[in-house]
C-alpha cells in the first residue's frame, strides 16, 4: 500500500540573483512499511525534501500526499495536527527541551496533543531505548547516544505511521550509529511504520529497502540494498 507520494514537488528559495532551485519535480512513492534511505552530497536538497514530506515547510509547487491526504491543501492548524499524529521527526541535533527529563521529553508530543501519555507504551519505549535508568535525567546529563535515543522516543511515542530522520546518526560514533539504526528498524518492523532517513553513512544506507539519490535537486532511484533484520 502506498503511504506517501509526491507529485512534481518543487522548492525554490529566494528570488532573482539569490534564487536556488533546491528541488526539481520530485516524484517519489513510498510504500507502507518501507525503509527508504536518501543519500546525496551536501546542498543537494535532502533536508528540503524531508521538510516538505513532513509538512514543516511549503513547496513552491507540487503536492505531497500522505495516506490519501494532500498535506498542503490543509489549513495550518489541520496540518499541525496531522503532522503531530502521523509523522515522527528525528534530527541530527537532538532538539530536546533542556529543562525536561528524558521521560518528559519523550511524552511531550502526547501532552501537546492533549492526550494522556500511554504509560505502558512509554515504558516499553524507554526499555527498548535503554533509557529506563536514565528517565529522570536532564538532556545535559545524558550522553550523545542517549540524547538521540530520547529524541527517537519522542518521535515514536505517538506511533506515527511515518518516521522522517535527517542524519540521525550524524553526530554519533559507529557503535552508537548502529544501535540507533537497530532501534529504528526494530520499531518500524514491529509497528509496520515507514522510515525515510537521510544519511551520509553507507553502512546505514545499505540496511534500507531502497536507496534514493538526490543530485542538485533531482531524484534518482538506485539499486536496492535490502538487508533486512527481520
Ligand atoms: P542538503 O540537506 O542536501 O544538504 P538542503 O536541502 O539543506 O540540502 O539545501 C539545498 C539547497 O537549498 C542548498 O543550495 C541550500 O543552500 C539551499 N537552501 C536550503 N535552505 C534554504 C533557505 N532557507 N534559504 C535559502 N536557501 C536555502
Ligand atoms: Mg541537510
Amino acid at each position: 500500500m502506498e503511504i506517501l507520494k509526491t507529485h512534481d514537488l518543487c522548492k525554490t528559495y529566494g528570488s532573482s540573483d539569490a534564487k536556488v532551485e533546491a528541488l526539481k519535480n520530485i516524484n517519489l512513492t513510498v510504500q507502507q512499511g518501507e525503509f527508504v534511505a536518501i543519500v546525496g552530497a551536501s546542498g543537494s536538497g535532502k533536508s528540503s525534501l524531508l521538510h516538505l514530506l513532513g509538512g514543516v515547510d511549503r513547496p513552491t509547487s507540487g503536492q505531497v500526499v500522505i495516506d490519501g491526504t494532500d498535506l498542503y491543501s490543509l489549513s495550518e492548524t489541520d496540518l499541525a495536527i496531522f503532522r503531530r499524529r502521523k509523522i515522527g521527526f528525528i534530527f541530527q541535533a537532538y532538539n530536546l527541551i533542556p529543562v525536561l527529563s528524558a521521560e518528559e521529553n519523550i511524552k511531550l508530543p502526547m501532552l501537546l496533543d492533549n492526550r494522556q501519555a500511554d504509560e505502558s507504551y512509554a515504558d516499553e519505549l524507554m526499555n527498548v531505548l535503554g533509557l529506563k535508568e536514565r528517565k529522570h535525567h536532564l538532556p545535559n546529563q545524558l550522553s550523545g547516544g542517549q540524547q538521540q535515543r530520547t529524541a527517537i522516543g519522542r518521535a515514536l511515542i505517538n506511533k506515527p505511521s511515518i518516521i522522517l530522520a535527517d542524519e540521525p546518526t550524524g553526530n554519533l560514533d559507529s557503535k552508537n550509529s548502529k544501535e540507533i539504526v537497530d532501534l529504528l528498524t526494530f520499531s518500524v518492523r514491529k509497528y509496520n511504520q515507514t522510515l525515510i532517513m537521510i544519511t551520509h553513512d553507507s553502512n546505514v544506507a545499505k540496511r534500507a529497502d531502497r536507496i534514493v539519490n538526490i543530485k542538485d535537486g533531482v531524484l534518482y532511484e538506485q539499486q536496492a540494498g535490502g538487508q533486512h533484520d527481520a
